[in-house]
């Protein structure tokens, strides 16, 4: 009897054996089909957040200042981008070829909602000052234009010409620092 015993013991723990070559793949199965983590991917220098088809607001674009576009400041786009990059998740890439902030020396990245639609200028966002650096410096930009060029049509004979501050007041200056005092509570003029 013993002997006939042992033969099927060696067969059953083979069994066993193939069992256990099987299961990676099926624990691999059982740990994938349940996560309906957000989809997290790298566009350009921002991660884009797909927070799945539950969500009204589904994609989410998070910089690398950990704000969202939603405007959310405990978005959980911004959890899933913090999960994804703890889980050994590729980072976006910094900001090149944007240059350090003329205010502080700080690395500066892209903000694409202050483009300037005429001057088509680059929007960034200081990573220390934040926009109010962006704005002290566009400001500082428009004052030093209007100096240096007063004339938006120079004289020519018989044309006395147009200056700029006859369209664009030293009024229209103020409105600008005020408006980067209502939307950021920075005076730059300090
Ligand atoms: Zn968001
Ligand atoms: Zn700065």
């Amino acid at each position: 009897m013993k002997t006939e015993l042992s033969p099927s013991r060696t067969t059953n723990s083979k069994n066993r054996d193939l069992l256990n070559m099987k299961k990676p793949n099926n624990f691999k199965l059982r740990e994938t089909l349940p996560v309906t983590a957000p989809c997290v991917l790298i566009r350009g220098c921002e991660y884009h957040v797909d927070l799945g088809t539950d969500h009204h607001h589904r994609i989410h674009r998070v910089n690398k200042n950990k704000e969202c576009s939603c405007g959310a400041p405990f978005c959980e786009a911004i959890d899933a981008v913090r999960l994804y990059l703890q889980a050994g998740g590729a980072r976006a890439p910094d900001p090149s070829g944007l240059p350090p902030c003329p205010i502080c020396g700080e690395k500066t990245y892209r903000d694409t909602n202050w483009d300037g639609k005429i001057t088509r200028d680059l929007g960034w966002r200081c990573s220390s000052g934040g926009l109010s650096h962006f704005l002290q410096v566009k400001t500082e930009r428009i004052r030093k234009q209007f100096l240096k060029n007063p004339w938006l049509f120079p004289p020519a004979p018989g044309y006395p010409g147009v200056r700029r501050d006859e369209l664009m007041t030293w009024e229209t200056c103020e409105r600008i620092h005020q408006q980067v005092f209502l939307t950021t509570g920075y005076d730059p003029r300090n």
